[in-house]
């Protein structure tokens, strides 16, 4: 049997964080009421001139900068002609074949996936789909201009990549290379990210590309991985069954878990683009450039090099920093003050991530919240001194993480003491209350006795249960031992 594989192609739109729009001087805020933020410009009347926003462009090359592009001296923006509601001119100012950025990568792990080009162009209008069923069935559409003319930079990679999870790793990786430009707020489900992916499949060892399918309408990672698994399945299922692969393009279907036909090649739009002829051409020097090269942040690889060669994080825990930025500058600001790196990254990575994971729908940060990187740093070097166990310290840690803003600043040490968490290393405390669980649970001791091993992580447990979390695990073990040993 034919053995496939899968290339796979992604076109990303990112919002660019501007203020005002890419050609007029509207406000881009999200989540105005309809048509708040408009003007003749961006509704597409007759006459106006379109003038280019510095900043958008700015931004346009920071990113292609930070993906190794290529930044032409001259650009310049095209009309992309196509007639639909959401749009009032009945054309896109986009860039067709002089883009601002070219010829670019990023690394997946070690592999280089090259991105072909990234250009900027305007957003179009909103359709709300309104009346009887939603989107197909609807009695009418009204239309938001408010996102028309928001600036994009749609990035463009060249298929290199092979699996839905590699796609899911490049867009994790493009998304946090945007944020860390403070360029892109990233969010999938707002919309301010979105991607299509290009999924064709050939017989392994074949260099040929097959015949590709452009899949649109996921809303997150998971869709986009989903989405891609789904339409390679459907490739397959089609060459196994003798037939052809045709050139669409296709939505994805959150509710089925499966992609429908949107629209065959035949049906394709000719966008008849020409140069824009209201816009003069871009010019970039190579001054401007190193400029903006020099003023590019820490990048997401150059700090998880940093990570893992400076602070001793293995990849994954170094990855997982990386991506939340907020998290990693907070992590930067407790090593600046000298705390251990790696137990500061295990409070981080551990209890203060599932508690923000499950503070839902509000989208606290770590900044947000009362606890210092002085916080984390007394909690690391508590544990480091034994006053604080790995679950007392967890314990502050989650208290600091959750208490009101208005508090105001909490010390550490004065807080483990209020709460009297301190630590229990008191070997004579502690030996008598094993003694006392030992004699306590006769029957346990007797299946121990008997070979029963894993009883004794039990009586582990009840001692520390006895010391309300308090006791210094290594006393415990060390006197438990003893006794198990000596009775
Ligand atoms: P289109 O003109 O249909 O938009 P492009 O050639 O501009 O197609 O490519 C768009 C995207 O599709 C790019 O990301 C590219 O890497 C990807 N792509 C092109 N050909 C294939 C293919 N055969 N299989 C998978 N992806 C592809
Ligand atoms: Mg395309
Ligand atoms: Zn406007």
């Amino acid at each position: 049997m034919v053995e496939y594989e899968a290339v796979i192609g992604l076109e990303v739109h990112a919002q660019l964080k501007t203020k005002s729009k890419i050609f007029c001087s509207c406000s881009t805020e999200f989540g105005a009421e309809p048509n708040q933020q408009v003007c003749p410009v961006c509704l597409g009347m007759p006459g106006v001139l379109p003038v280019l926003n510095r900043k958008a462009l700015e931004y346009g090359i920071k990113c292609g900068i930070a993906l190794n592009c290529r930044i032409p001296e001259r650009s310049k923006f095209d009309r992309k002609n196509y007639f639909y509601a959401d749009l009032p001119k009945a054309y896109q100012i986009s860039q067709y074949d002089q883009p601002v950025c070219a010829n670019g990568y990023l690394m997946v792990g070690d592999k280089k996936i090259r991105i072909l080009r990234a250009h900027l162009e305007e957003d179009a209008g909103k359709l709300v789909h309104a009346g009887a069923a939603g989107l197909h069935g609807s009695d009418y559409s009204l239309a938001d201009f408010n996102r028309s003319g928001v600036p994009l930079l749609e990035i463009v990679s060249e298929p290199d990549l092979r699996t839905p999870d590699e796609a899911r790793q490049y867009l994790t990786e493009l998304r946090t290379i945007l944020r860390y430009l403070d360029v892109c707020d990233g969010n999938l489900e707002e919309g301010s990210f979105r991607c299509d992916a290009n999924v064709s499949i050939r017989p392994v060892g074949e260099e040929k590309l097959g015949t590709k399918a452009e899949i649109k309408n996921m809303n997150s990672f998971k869709a986009v991985q989903r989405a891609i698994q789904s339409e390679i399945e459907r490739q397959k299922d089609l060459l196994l069954k003798g037939q052809r692969v045709v050139q669409e393009t296709r939505l994805w279907n959150e509710a089925t878990q499966s992609t429908f036909s949107m629209r065959s090649k035949e049906e394709a739009h000719d966008y008849r683009y020409f140069p824009e002829p209201d816009l003069v051409p871009i010019e970039v020097s190579a001054a401007e450039v190193e400029r903006i090269r020099s003023e590019l942040p820490e990048l997401p690889e150059a700090r998880r090099a940093r990570y893992m060669n400076d602070a001793g994080l293995s990849l994954e825990d170094a990855s997982i920093l990386v991506e939340n930025m907020d998290l990693a500058d907070f992590y930067d600001q407790a090593l600046e003050l000298g705390a251990a790196s790696k137990a500061a990254a295990n409070l981080l990575l551990g209890p203060a991530m599932s508690h923000f994971n499950k503070s839902s729908g509000a989208s606290q940060t770590i900044s947000e919240t009362i606890l210092s990187a002085k916080n984390l740093k007394d909690i690391v070097d508590s544990i480091n001194s034994g006053v604080l166990n790995s679950t007392t310290a967890k314990q502050v840690l989650l208290d600091l993480l959750a208490m009101d803003k208005a508090t105001g600043p909490v010390e550490v040490s004065q807080y483990v003491q209020k709460k009297g968490l301190s630590q229990v290393s008191d070997e004579n405390q502690i030996s008598s209350i094993v003694q006392a669980v030992l004699d306590g649970k006769p029957e346990q001791l007797a299946e121990y006795r008997a070979g029963k091993v894993k009883v004794r992580g039990f009586f582990f447990g009840e001692v520390m249960k006895a010391l309300k979390g308090k006791g210094n695990p290594e006393i415990i073990n060390k006197i438990l031992d003893e006794k198990l040993a000596g009775e």
